[in-house]
C-alpha cells in the first residue's frame, strides 16, 4: 500500500490533494501547523479514521518519526502570502526555506526516498518570454516568497543528487477553488461582503495571470507523480490562457447577484510589491507527459468563486 505524508495538508490545495489520495487508497498522514489550515478541511477523513493528522509545526520536533515507512512526502507546507513577503520575510524564510530542509534531513534520516514539492511561477520574476517554459533563465525572483520557493527547488534537487532521492517539482500558476483562504477572489468576496458599492483593486486592474482550479491541479500533480520517470522533475502547472483582475472582479461581482458595483484602483501596473503583472506558464511539459488544463482561466475562476460562496 503507498504510504503519503503530506505536509500542509489541511491548507486549501493539500486538502484536496489528501482527499484524491483517500480516493487512490492510499494511507495518509498529515503533518500540518494549522497555522492556515484546519480540521475541518480533512473532517470527513478523520472522522473515518482514513488520515492521521499530526499537528506540529516543521520547524520544531517530534513529527519526524511520523516519515517512517513513508512512500513519499508531499511537502506543500508554506508561508504563501507573496504581499507580506515585501514587508516581513522572516516568515517565508524560516517556513519555506528551513521548513523544506527539515522535511528533506527527517526524509534521509528515515529513508524515504520521494519528493513532491510545490513551488511557484513566482520563481521566474518578471519573465521576457511568456508563456513561459521550464527552462527559462535567468530565475530572477521579484518577491522574497519566489526566492525562498526557488532556494527550496535546489536544496530538493542537491538532495536528489547527494542522496539518491527523486522529486517531482511543480511551478504552479494561480490555483483557486473551495476552501482556499488567500488571493484576489478570496480578497473580492472579503470585500464585496464588507461594502457591496464600491470594490477596491489593488493596481490598474489589467494585471493578467494564468488562473486554474484546484481539482485539475490535483489531477495533474498525482499525473506527473505516475507518470514522470526521471530522477529530478520539473513541471509547470497552469491554464493555457490568462484571465485580468478586472475581469475577476466582474466575474466575481456578477456571480453574487450585484449590481452597479464601482471599481476604485488603487493604480500602477502591480497591485503590491513583488506582485508580477503578468504571467502565463508553458505547459507543453505536462502536455507532453498526457496531462492538459480541461479548462481555462475565466471558467476556473468562474468555478471557483460558486464554490467559495457556497
Ligand atoms: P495554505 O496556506 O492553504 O496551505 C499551507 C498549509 O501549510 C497550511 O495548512 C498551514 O497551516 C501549513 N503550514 C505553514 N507553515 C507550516 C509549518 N511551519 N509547519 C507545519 N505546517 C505549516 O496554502 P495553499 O494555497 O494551499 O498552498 C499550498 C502550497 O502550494 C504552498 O507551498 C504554496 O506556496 C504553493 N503554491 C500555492 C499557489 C496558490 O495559488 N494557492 C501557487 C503556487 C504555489
Amino acid at each position: 500500500m503507498i504510504f503519503s505524508v503530506v505536509t500542509g495538508g489541511a491548507g486549501f490545495i493539500g486538502s484536496h490533494l489528501v482527499d484524491a489520495l483517500v480516493g487512490r487508497g492510499e494511507r495518509v498522514v498529515v503533518i500540518d501547523s494549522l497555522a492556515a489550515g484546519s480540521r475541518d478541511n480533512l473532517g470527513k477523513h478523520l472522522d473515518e479514521g482514513l488520515v492521521t493528522l499530526v499537528e506540529a509545526d516543521l520547524l520544531g520536533d517530534g513529527w519526524q518519526r511520523s516519515l517512517a515507512g513513508a512512500t513519499r512526502v508531499f511537502h506543500l507546507a508554506a508561508d504563501p502570502d507573496v504581499r507580506q513577503s515585501a514587508i516581513a520575510p522572516d516568515s517565508q524564510i524560516r517556513n519555506n526555506i528551513m521548513g523544506t530542509y527539515r522535511v528533506l534531513e527527517a526524509m534521509r534520516v528515515h529513508r524515504v526516498g520521494e519528493i513532491a514539492f510545490t513551488s511557484t511561477s513566482t520563481v521566474y520574476g518578471e519573465a521576457a518570454v511568456i508563456p513561459t517554459p521550464e527552462d527559462y533563465t535567468p530565475l530572477e525572483p521579484v518577491s522574497v516568497y519566489g526566492a525562498s520557493k526557488l532556494a527550496c527547488e535546489a536544496l530538493i534537487s542537491s538532495y536528489c543528487h547527494s542522496f539518491g532521492m527523486k522529486a517531482w517539482v511543480y511551478r504552479f500558476a494561480n490555483i483557486i477553488g473551495a476552501r482556499s483562504g488567500h488571493g484576489v477572489i478570496t480578497d473580492f468576496i472579503r470585500k464585496l461582503r464588507e461594502d457591496p458599492e464600491v470594490l477596491e483593486i489593488l493596481g490598474d486592474g489589467r494585471q493578467s495571470k494564468s488562473y486554474l482550479e484546484v481539482s485539475e491541479c490535483v489531477r495533474a500533480m498525482l499525473y506527473a507523480v505516475d507518470n514522470a520517470p526521471s530522477q529530478y522533475n520539473v513541471f509547470n502547472i497552469g491554464s493555457e490562457d490568462w484571465v485580468d483582475v478586472r475581469r475577476i472582479a466582474d466575474i466575481v461581482v456578477g456571480e453574487m447577484g450585484l449590481t452597479g458595483v464601482k471599481y476604485r484602483f488603487t493604480g500602477g501596473e502591480r497591485g503590491w510589491v513583488g506582485d508580477v503583472p503578468r504571467m502565463q506558464l508553458a505547459v507543453d511539459r505536462m502536455r507532453t507527459l498526457g496531462w492538459k488544463p480541461e479548462i481555462g482561466s475565466a471558467e476556473s475562476v468562474r468555478s471557483a468563486v460558486r464554490a467559495m460562496l457556497e
